[in-house]
């Protein structure tokens, strides 16, 4: 692994040089003068003094040699449309899309929400909203009002694009009732919003504020808008994530950083070149969506898709098909789709011609080595895992076959990414463990380029939540615990905190069990995530009822909540009504016991616990 090792070594040891020669792969309208200032830790200034534009990047600087050349393959096998833009058609309707919003008043450091489906307006809005130097927070559709209405009051967007509805496995699923009663229970109201409507549900109206976007279009059909120049540490982005509060974080993206990690990435990580198709078939409202949907493949002059509808729609074979057709070179999913599909017979995959397909890519949960092993036999090629977060906004941990060929272990994402100093460290002292010993997976500071600057308004919580500090110096926690082995490749173990990984989204138990209570029949409640054999893991609730009548429907009641408030996605799979919950003497919850019983396992050690009938009555719930 030499040259994996000097690399590595070089971004950590001098990251200055190294990272002055990476920002050379994107356009500087005005150079920057100062590689890093870290002056005052953990926030990290990449590229000081540079002027740039990430829409720039992904647009205007390929109209050269790209403008006929594919760059967005919009597919729905859910309304059946396939449409293809290439590098000048899409910068035309990123164009149009920056004229609208800019007749309505948004400018540079402005917010802008996006709760769209996967659709090509939604990739027009967000690269628009960049081009006018404006601020996009994307937030998932499968998220509801509530969900929605906290987002709106955080970012405080002058304006919201949205679509009627988006459709899942044959099903409308609206949206516009949904932000119509976010925006109300919000104090905080945005000026306009943007309608996209695609026609599949009629919809209400608020006259003044609400915009339809194919007659604004119509206005703007040959208008041009320049790039609003950003310094480097501008930010480009706000992405909420979930933690241990009930209140989602704002991770906060700068601009120059962004583009350069990912344009590295794209070579050194996903070994991809210009021209080529990516197909990363997660969704624009989490971070991988943001990284390799849209940005990295457009900076990098690829093309890239996005998928509306289920791997299983019309048929298990669609993702390849596809592969076939758009002669897909780099993949990018998750363990939980490929279990999925495991399920399926595996014709689906062998009679189709997947000869374009250099590597498969997995990332946002831990990959098991049956379904790693899996999809390596079936599709007969490279199986890359990688670890990142959120907050970080692209790979951590991978194999880094740009840079060297690799071998692979199962179980582990590989080796640290150039530009992560990571350590394993004992969590109360913070001592730097040897091989084989569990520790908590930290980055010593700073952060390299493009991960997250701060929290969105909120640099002290910033601080507090994420930096330790051990022995007079600050490092990063990632609430992963990990292992090394001798030749340098981490494992995953599992988080430090409450937090849920499901199906590879990232779930707050509090939120959840905030949610819960809101009913008012429910005295108290913990939500834990167990394993599952699909989805990783997912959440489970323990409620405590107010009074025992009228609790037949209890638990249907509950989850309408929990659909209402937060989405489909934060629904738990069962909500077990119980009559106490297991707590030490100091009334803490005992969730490690709640988690091995709901488990079939031995809750270990309860001798804290104040009533230990409880966890028997509780096994009596669960097995009836
Ligand atoms: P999110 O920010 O929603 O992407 O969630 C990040 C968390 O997902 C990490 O802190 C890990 O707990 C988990 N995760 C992401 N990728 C991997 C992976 N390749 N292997 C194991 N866990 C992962």
């Amino acid at each position: 692994m030499g040259k994996y090792l000097d690399t590595h070594y070089q971004s950590i040891h001098e990251p200055e040089v190294f990272w002055a020669e990476e920002a050379k792969r994107i356009h500087w309208e005005t150079p920057f003068s100062q590689v890093l200032d870290y002056s005052s830790p953990p926030f990290a200034k990449w590229f000081v003094g540079g002027k740039t534009s990430i829409c720039y990047n992904a647009l205007d600087r390929h109209l050269i040699e790209r403008a006929n050349q594919t760059a967005l393959i919009a597919v729905s096998v859910e309304t059946n449309t396939e449409q293809t833009y290439t590098y000048q058609e899409l910068y035309t309707e990123v164009n149009r899309m920056a004229a609208i919003l800019k007749s309505y008043g948004v400018s540079k450091g402005d917010r802008v929400l996006i709760y769209m489906p996967m659709v090509a307006q939604a990739c027009f809005a967000m690269l628009a909203v960049l081009r006018l130097g404006a601020i996009h927070s994307v937030v998932f559709g499968g998220f509801a009002s509530h969900s929605l209405a906290a987002r709106i009051e955080d970012a405080q967007p002058k304006m919201i694009i949205t679509a009627e509805a988006g459709m899942r496995g044959g099903k409308v699923v609206p949206y516009k009732p949904l932000l119509d009663e976010a925006i109300e229970l919000s104090a905080y109201k945005p000026e306009h919003v943007l309608m996209v409507s695609r026609g599949l549900c009629a919809f209400e109206t608020t006259p003044n504020r609400d915009i339809d976007y194919a007659s604004e279009r119509n206005k703007h059909l040959d208008s041009l808008v320049p790039c609003v120049w950003l310094d480097a540490t501008d930010p480009s982005y706000i992405l909420y994530t979930s933690g241990t509060t009930g209140k989602p974080k704002g991770v906060q993206r700068d601009t120059g950083g962004y583009a350069v990690a990912l344009a590295t990435s794209m070579d050194y990580i996903f070994c991809a070149k210009p021209g080529q198709t990516m197909f990363c078939t997660s969704d624009i409202g989490w971070v991988v969506g943001h990284g390799y949907i849209i940005y990295g493949p457009l900076i990098h002059g690829m093309a890239t898709i996005m998928f509306e509808g289920t791997p299983l729609k019309p048929d298990a074979g669609i993702w390849w098909s596809l592969v076939e057709k758009y002669k897909v070179s780099t993949m990018f999913s998750s363990p939980t789709a490929i279990r999925v599909l495991k399920k399926q017979d595996p014709q689906f995959i062998a009679q189709r011609d997947l000869s374009s397909l250099e590597a498969f890519f997995l990332a946002g949960e831990p990959l098991d080595e049956p379904t790693a092993q899996w999809i390596s036999s079936a599709i007969q090629k490279p199986i890359i895992d990688n670890y990142w977060q959120t907050e970080t906004g692209w790979p951590i941990l991978a194999l880094q076959r740009g840079i060297e060929v690799m071998p692979n272990k199962f179980g582990s994402p590989g080796v640290p990414v150039f530009g992560y100093n990571m350590k394993l460290l004992d969590d109360v002292s913070g001592k730097e463990l040897p091989a084989h010993a569990k520790g908590l997976l930290a980055i010593e500071g700073p952060l390299p380029p493009g991960c997250m600057q701060t929290v969105w308004g909120d640099d002290k919580r910033f601080v507090s939540t994420y930096w330790q500090g051990f022995e007079g110096r600050l490092v990063y926690s990632t609430f992963d615990w990990g292992i090394k082995d001798d030749d340098g490749y981490f494992f995953i173990l599992g988080r430090t905190d409450d937090v849920i990984n499901t199906a590879g989204h990232r779930l707050g138990t509090r939120e959840i069990e905030e949610s819960i209570s809101s009913h008012n029949n429910v005295a108290e409640v913990a939500v834990v995530g167990i394993a599952d054999e699909l989805k990783g893991q997912v959440a489970i609730a323990f409620a405590i009822p107010k009074n025992n009548e009228n609790i037949a429907n209890l638990e249907k009641e509950l989850m309408r909540i929990v659909d209402q408030q937060l989405g489909p996605v934060a629904r738990p799979s069962r909500i077990y009504i119980v009559e106490a919950l297991p707590k030490t003497r100091s009334g803490k919850i005992v969730r490690r016991a709640l988690q091995a019983i709901a488990e079939h396992r031995d809750p270990g050690d309860i001798s804290t616990m104040e009533d230990k009938n409880v966890l028997i009555q509780i096994q009596n719930v669960i097995s009836q």
